[in-house]
Order: structure tokens, then C-alpha cells, then sequence
């Protein structure tokens, strides 16, 4: 037996037992995924830390996709679903923009035996076989202990910019925040605002408003993702008080780390983005071959009534102590936090 058949023979029996559970690989998987994210402006994750990691783990798995993003457009959202759905996809994965435009499209998808996920944001009223996400109300708690690390516990007005309201993730964010905000008598909530599809050119006007209204008397500030932070960091700017006022924020993007290095963000949440996308791509697998996926959780849908088979992966708050497992995890690269920092 030369070496080359025995390392076949081996790779052969190996094939035969069954894998470890990594069944993300392999030839048996036939069939194409397209993917819609959602958009580009709420935050720097989905085209620099989802798309590379979701393309990487489709490669690795051996299973042909299609990555797109509907550019914060619900129409161009179900049109790229159509033109998916044409071109004879065998799984659709997607974080939709609303619940209503992405259960629509979950619909027409199953009506054509196309099977769907969720992808980190759950549709209500959806017919997802899948949710792969973080704990959500564990990602709102991280920025609530954050915020209350910077502040201390004496007295201070707080003010919340939370999510987009048609992104199911926002309520839990908010949710998390209050938990651990509430049960400190020394925080008086002042204001709290939902941010409009997350832009952070609402963020900004909404946040000068409470300003004025609170007429500079605000010493904290939940803002439930980076994007929203570096705009209420901007007012803050104007104002002086950059620094001086903790901001929480969520996604540790490049932009949000620079901006906890200089001291004007108090906190990020890093959600390593690689276990989502590996996490979606092996339940795509085990779609596409016709399995039962691994799951760990189960997500209730409040308006649909039922419990979504879900993975859900543990958020880590950063601060400027840990900010090197952002970096250990390959999310961002040193180079990236210096560059005009
Ligand atoms: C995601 C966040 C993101 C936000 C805005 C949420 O659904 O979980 O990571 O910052 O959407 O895109």
C-alpha cells in the first residue's frame, strides 16, 4: 500500500464514521444560500465583520452563495428575495429590516419549499426554521453594567437613544439596559427615544433635542449601538462635554474602539461575529441536506406564538481594559485603531 492510498484509505474510513459534528463541510451539501443584509449605514458590522465571515464559512462548507444587502430598503430587500428565489436558492438567510417586509418574504419562500433563517434579528411573525443571534437581553444588560461602571453610583440623569422600533433586537437591548439601570435608585431616566432605522443622523437630532430640553443636565447616555454613539458624541462635542459624559455603544467597530481609546465612549459589546456566521452557514447546511440542525435555545415569537429553534451566542462588553480580545478574536486588526485615531 503506497502512502497516498493509505492517507485516502484513511480520509475514506473517515468520511464513512461520520464526522465530528463539524458537518460544515463535506460534498454531500448541494445546494445554493443567498443571504440579504440589511443595510449599510446602522452599523460598519454587516459589510465589514458579517459578509467577510458568512463568505469565509459558505467557502469553507463548500456551499455556493449569494451574499447581498438591501441598503436599508425594504423593496430592494424583496426584490433581491425575488431575483434569490429565481435563480433557485435552496435556503434563504436574512436579517430583515421590519417583520412585516421580512415575513412576507419568509412566506413566498416556503411557498416555493425554499426553507429560511433568521440571521441575528428575529422576524415576528415570520416562519424562520432557524434563529442564530446573541442573547439580546444579555447584549442590553452589558451596556447597562457598562454605563454604570463609568458613572459610579451616585445621582446622574440618564437618557436612552435605543434601537430602530422595527428591529425586534432594539426592544431586547432595551430591555437588558433597564434591567440593570432600573435597580440603581441613584439614575433618574430623563429621556428615552427609539432611533429611526438605527441612522445615526436621527440619533444625533434626537440627542441635541434632549439636550436642550434637559438643558445640559444629562451625565449618561445608553446609546444601543456604535453608530448611535459616535452621533450623541458628536453633540456632545459641540457642547464640550465629550469625555465628560459616558456613552455606551455596541458592535466594537473600528469607529468604537477609537473612540473608547480617546476616552469619549465608555463601553462597546463585542459579539464575535465568526460563531454567528459559522453558526448560520452549519444550520444552512443541515437545511440543505434535509437534517435537523443543532440548536441550543429557543426564541419566542410574541406575535407569531411559537418558539424559533435558535442558537444564541454570548455578547463580552469592552472596555479600554479588554479591548485586545477584540483584536485576539480577528474581528479588527491594531493598524485599524490607529489610522486617524
Ligand atoms: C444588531 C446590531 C446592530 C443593529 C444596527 C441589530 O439588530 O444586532 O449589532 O448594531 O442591528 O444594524
Amino acid at each position: 500500500l503506497s502512502l497516498t492510498a493509505l492517507a485516502t484509505a484513511a480520509a475514506l474510513s473517515l468520511t464513512a464514521c461520520g464526522d465530528d459534528g463539524d458537518d460544515s463541510g463535506g460534498d454531500a451539501a448541494k445546494g445554493k444560500v443567498g443571504v440579504i443584509l440589511p443595510d449599510t449605514a446602522s452599523s460598519a458590522r454587516w459589510e465589514n465583520f458579517d459578509r467577510p465571515y458568512l463568505e469565509q464559512a459558505f467557502k469553507t462548507a463548500g456551499v455556493e452563495s449569494d451574499i447581498q444587502n438591501a441598503e436599508g430598503s425594504a423593496q430592494r430587500f424583496q426584490t433581491i428575495a425575488d431575483q434569490m428565489l429565481t435563480s433557485g436558492v435552496t435556503v434563504l438567510l436574512v436579517t430583515g429590516l421590519d417583520s412585516n417586509s421580512a415575513a412576507a418574504v419568509q412566506r413566498k419562500a416556503q411557498a416555493q419549499g425554499v426553507k429560511t433563517i433568521d440571521y441575528d434579528r428575529l422576524t415576528l411573525g415570520g416562519v424562520a426554521d432557524y434563529y442564530v443571534s446573541f442573547n439580546n437581553v444579555k447584549v442590553g444588560e452589558e451596556m447597562g453594567t457598562g454605563l454604570q461602571k463609568c458613572l459610579g453610583d451616585k445621582g446622574a440623569n440618564i437618557v436612552y437613544l435605543n434601537g430602530a422600533p422595527s428591529d425586534n433586537n432594539a426592544t431586547l437591548f432595551a430591555r437588558g439596559a433597564h434591567n440593570v439601570l432600573d435597580k440603581v435608585s441613584a439614575y433618574k431616566k430623563v429621556a428615552e427615544q427609539p432611533v429611526p432605522d438605527w441612522e445615526a443622523e436621527k440619533a444625533a437630532t434626537l440627542f441635541e433635542q434632549m439636550w436642550t430640553e434637559q438643558h445640559g443636565k444629562i451625565d449618561g447616555v445608553l446609546a444601543a449601538n456604535d453608530n448611535l454613539a459616535n452621533a450623541v458624541i458628536s453633540i456632545l462635542k459641540k457642547n464640550q462635554r465629550a469625555g465628560k459624559v459616558p456613552v455606551t455603544g455596541q458592535d466594537a467597530t473600528v469607529q468604537g474602539l477609537q473612540n473608547i481609546l480617546d476616552g469619549t465612549q465608555c463601553m462597546s459589546v463585542h459579539k464575535p461575529t465568526k460563531q454567528e456566521a459559522d453558526a448560520a452557514v452549519k444550520l444552512a447546511v443541515a437545511l440543505i441536506k434535509g437534517e435537523k440542525g443543532a440548536t441550543t435555545a429557543t426564541e419566542h415569537d410574541p406575535v407569531g406564538k411559537r418558539d424559533v429553534p435558535s442558537v444564541l451566542l454570548s455578547p463580552v462588553g469592552i472596555t479600554k481594559e479588554n479591548i485586545k480580545r477584540v483584536i485576539d478574536d480577528g474581528a479588527v486588526k491594531t493598524a485599524d485603531l490607529c489610522k486617524g485615531a
